[in-house]
């Protein structure tokens, strides 16, 4: 879930990109994940002012160059991407729009796409006009500390049940960026629309859990490294101190000898004088050793909740754009062929969201994924796995 997650909001964010940069008379020319962008002469944007490279998706582990005004990389999370979407809200009213059919081809689901069953064909019936909100959420993933990052994902939400369009956003950033596309008024009642972004901020972090995770894993680490060197500098301390208290008890030693052995009074009293200094010291330098034990013995708890403190990760989500859509819901019918049987496949669909629901193998029950597609066995629907 995760994984398909991030894909779509690449993709997502790829096709936004090449879009929102047209349509403000940009040059795009796309080579696989190297964008070569010309602005207009006359450009408005600040965005980008001269040709660009931009490459797309996340660096690879050990390839993070900085962003330079010649490239630009665009990922979720990425400066570009973040400057990108600053630009695109302050530029693209709010409100409503609908989405027709020239706004999306028929959105063939994954399951089909990387099955080796045909379609003879595919057709979508519209039944009710329903309405989502899509709102792209930034979550901030933050330590008191260093470190800090943000992310973005869209999310659609349907207005009357609640449930995720996943599939959604991607064709609203096309029609947003496509100037001849009507934005209009809300119509959705305002307490409705707070309740959606109330829990689409927490379904996005949910889908954010195993960067979260990885993120608290390396606070956490860093937290542990610190504590550790901290306990490395005060056990060296220790061996200091004890080092400094056995040659305070000899120095005492010696001058205790001195002070019986010395004939003068004068003398006598200057040894007894200075073997009381070194008593003091050696007074202080136990108490000062004892403490640091004692803050060892205890794994240093003050220390400790101030590390953790420093290195706690704090998730927020705020809301950065709002956009409520009217799309058609119906059902879509695939004539499937594997080449001996033809079936006909009817699922709930809507018009820019796709498929909107689970197809479920007719043999085991488990949803078909593109990664365990559908099979035709005889006439049945089948998941991969159970055609073997
Ligand atoms: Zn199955």
């Amino acid at each position: 879930m995760t994984d398909a997650a991030i894909t779509v909001t690449q993709e997502a964010l790829e096709s936004f990109a090449a879009a929102y940069l047209s349509a403000n008379g940009y040059d795009v020319e796309t080579r696989d994940a190297h964008w070569t962008v010309t602005p207009p002469s006359d450009t408005s944007l600040d965005l980008l002012t001269t040709e660009t490279t931009i490459r797309c998706g996340p660096p690879e582990d050990g390839d993070e160059p900085a962003e330079t005004d010649a490239e630009r990389r665009l990922y979720p999370g990425s400066e570009f991407a973040q400057s990108l979407i600053d630009t695109a809200i302050r530029d693209t009213p709010t409100g409503r729009i609908t989405l027709g059919e020239r706004h999306t081809d028929l959105q063939i689901p994954d399951w089909l796409t990387a099955s080796s069953v045909s379609r003879s064909s595919a057709s979508f019936t519209p039944y009710y006009d329903r309405t989502a909100v899509v709102t792209l959420i930034r979550v901030s993933i933050e330590t008191v500390s260093e470190y800090e990052t943000s992310r973005l994902r869209a999310i659609a939400l349907d207005t009357r049940t609640g449930d995720q369009l996943p599939d959604l956003p991607s064709t609203v950033f096309n029609a947003l960026a496509d100037t001849d596309t009507e934005i209009t008024n809300f119509t959705v009642d305002e307490d409705r629309v707070e309740e959606l972004v109330d829990r689409a901020g927490p379904a996005v972090v949910s889908q954010l859990n195993s960067t979260v995770d990885e993120i608290h894993n390396e606070a956490s680490s860093a937290a542990d490294a610190e504590l550790a060197e901290y306990d490395r500098l005060q056990e060296q301390r220790i061996e200091e101190l004890a080092d400094e208290v056995a040659r305070l008890e000899q120095r005492i030693d010696d001058l205790s000898s001195d002070v019986e052995e010395a004939g003068a009074r004068e003398a006598r009293l200057e040894h007894l004088q200075k073997r009381k200094d070194l008593r003091a010291s050696l007074d202080a330098t136990n108490e000062e050793l004892e403490a640091l034990r004692t803050q060892r013995a205890h794994g240093y708890p003050d220390t400790r909740r101030e590390i953790r403190d420093r290195h706690a990760i704090e998730v927020v989500s705020e809301p950065v754009s709002l956009t409520e859509v009217g799309y058609e819901q119906g059902e879509v019918e695939f004539e499937l062929n594997d080449g001996h049987h033809t079936r006909t496949l009817t699922c709930g669909y809507g018009r820019g969201a796709g498929v909107t629901e689970d197809i479920l193998c007719e043999n085991c029950g488990a949803a078909l994924t593109g990664e365990n597609p559908l099979v035709l066995v005889r006439k049945e629907i089948r998941c991969q796995h159970c055609s073997a």
